[in-house]
């Protein structure tokens, strides 16, 4: 670990109330996180490794001994925003000083991973810096920084796993959960920053896997996620010696008795090999729903991408994803103008999307990350540009979204009930093709599989009526729900 010193702008020693007052008191905890499903795991094992500190999770930041923005450099403008919410963190962190108090900052994520000594250089009020591979060590950062021994800045990519050094999660999961099984990734894509803020590709071991995965079941979760830069990519020790892939991980935790569903992400088409499209067909736990991003349509923009694969490399994929798994829904993420994009190869994007027809999709306008390939092209394009394809490219998506979920209409499907829904009486859940669902039933049901028959489209939702409880295994289901696709 680094520990920097800021000279003239060394923060006062910090001092939490608890230890002003020589005891342990309950200290609050608020976290911020931006980004993806990889950011949000990370903040509830940060909030992990601190509990046994005495934080405790608080959804006022101005109330909180300690504040973690977990910060994603996919977004946009991703610094500036970031130190305009320092901004606003130093005013509260001023006011709790006069009362008396203090207000440990930490930043994490990528963005800290890219700009850690600036971020200590412009908002000296920030207390802990810490990269994405570092979290197990933030406990005894917390512990220097309330002793006033310094900003402490942690980015390394360090030797030992971060997941060795975690602790065991207690207490109740959610009904559905995340689970980091891959991190990093080696495509080096031209736009974008994850190779270099989350290193290389590693996998955790397959037995780490399926000991968290067991114990987030035994603690009421019913759906797990495996999550990765590039999940697909997943190759862990197994038990046996050999490296598994994801195909084969995915069957050792079907074999998980009361775990109802799996799904994974976020993948890679290169890595999308036989024996996991084989899964989809074969493995009826695994959720009949992939997010597959594409980014392009042209094969000269995703040469220039460095995507490693062509239009019809994908559209092959999905054939052969279809094959196996008919009912299969796909999301994809695609960027337009890219640097260089001309009309024929925008064109060629909405002629893949017509091709596909997606049920869901996320769709940004390019924009120059820093210290990527793609930032110094020296062919980018207009705003209004960029902007006029977004907006007909997202007419495009929205269109086949609903034309999606217009389909379920008259279906029965099996919904995962994960909480109360907004009126009173009513459950939220989702069906296997990741579409929130509203019916009206029972909170015993949370948790619990049951089938609904869709009469109702919402904005981005479907409702319906309650048909009959499912038992814990959606193997009936989906069999049934295959059966009907093929009659169809
Ligand atoms: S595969 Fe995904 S994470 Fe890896 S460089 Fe490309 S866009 Fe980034």
């Amino acid at each position: 670990m680094v520990e920097l010193r800021h000279g003239d702008v060394l923060p006062a020693p910090l001092t939490t109330r608890a230890q002003a007052d020589g005891q342990r008191l309950p200290k609050s905890l608020f976290i911020k996180t931006y980004g993806c499903q990889m950011n949000v795991y990370d903040s509830a094992r940060m909030a992990e490794t601190l509990t046994p500190l005495g934080y405790a999770a608080t959804d006022r930041p101005e109330a909180a001994d300690m504040v973690i923005l977990n910060t994603c450099h996919i977004r946009e403008k991703a610094a500036e925003k970031l130190f305009s919410e320092l901004g606003r963190l130093r005013g509260l962190k001023a006011e709790r000083r006069q009362d008396g108090a203090e207000m440990i900052i930490a930043v994490a994520g990528c963005v800290a991973q890219a700009e850690g000594a600036e971020i200590l250089r412009r908002a000296p009020h920030v207390d802990i810096v810490l990269g994405p591979q570092t979290y197990h060590r933030l406990p005894e950062m917390v512990a220097l920084a309330a002793r006033g021994a310094g900003a402490q800045l942690d980015t390394e990519f360090p030797v030992e796993s971060k997941f060795d050094h975690l602790p065991d999660a207690s207490g109740e999961a959610g009904v559905t959960a995340f689970l980091s099984v891959q991190e990093g990734c080696d495509k080096f894509c031209s736009f974008c920053v994850v190779p270099y803020t989350r290193g290389a590709e590693a996998s955790r071991p397959v037995a780490a896997v399926l000991k968290e995965a067991e114990s987030l079941v035994a603690r009421g979760a019913r759906e797990i996620t495996l999550l990765g830069q590039n999940v697909n990519a997943y190759h862990g020790a197994g038990p046996d010696g050999a490296e598994w892939g994801l195909a084969r991980l995915i069957g050792a935790l079907a074999g998980i008795g009361d775990l109802a569903r799996i799904r994974y992400t976020t993948s890679h088409p290169a890595d999308m090999d036989e024996a996991l499209i084989a899964a989809h067909g074969e493995e009826s736990k695994l959720m009949p729903f992939l997010h597959l991003p594409v980014q392009s349509g042209s094969d000269r923009i995703l040469a220039a991408m460095n995507r490693k694969h062509r239009a019809a490399d994908y559209l092959d994929l999905i054939g052969r994803l279809r094959q196996a798994r008919p009912d299969l829904a796909l999301s994809t993420d695609i960027i337009v103008g890219f640097p260089g994009e001309s009309d024929a190869d925008f064109a060629a994007t909405l002629a893949l999307i017509e091709a596909v027809g997606f049920a869901a999709a996320f769709c940004f306008k390019y924009s120059p990350r820093p210290g990527t390939p793609a930032a110094g092209a020296s062919d980018q394009l207009p705003e209004p540009v960029k902007a006029e394809r977004l907006a007909r490219v997202q007419a495009l998506l929205a269109r086949q979204g609903r034309d999606f979920n217009r389909s379920m209409i008259g279906r029965r499907l099996p919904v995962l009930f994960e909480n109360p829904g907004r009126r009173e009486g009513q459950l939220k859940g989702r069906s296997p093709y990741l579409q929130p669902v509203h019916a009206p039933g029972p909170a015993s049901l949370i948790g619990s599989i049951a089938e609904v028959e869709i009469d109702e489209l919402g904005v981005g939702s479907l409702g319906g009526r309650l048909a009959a409880a499912m038992p814990a295994s959606e193997r009936p289901m989906a069999a049934a729900l295959l059966a009907a696709i093929a009659s169809a």
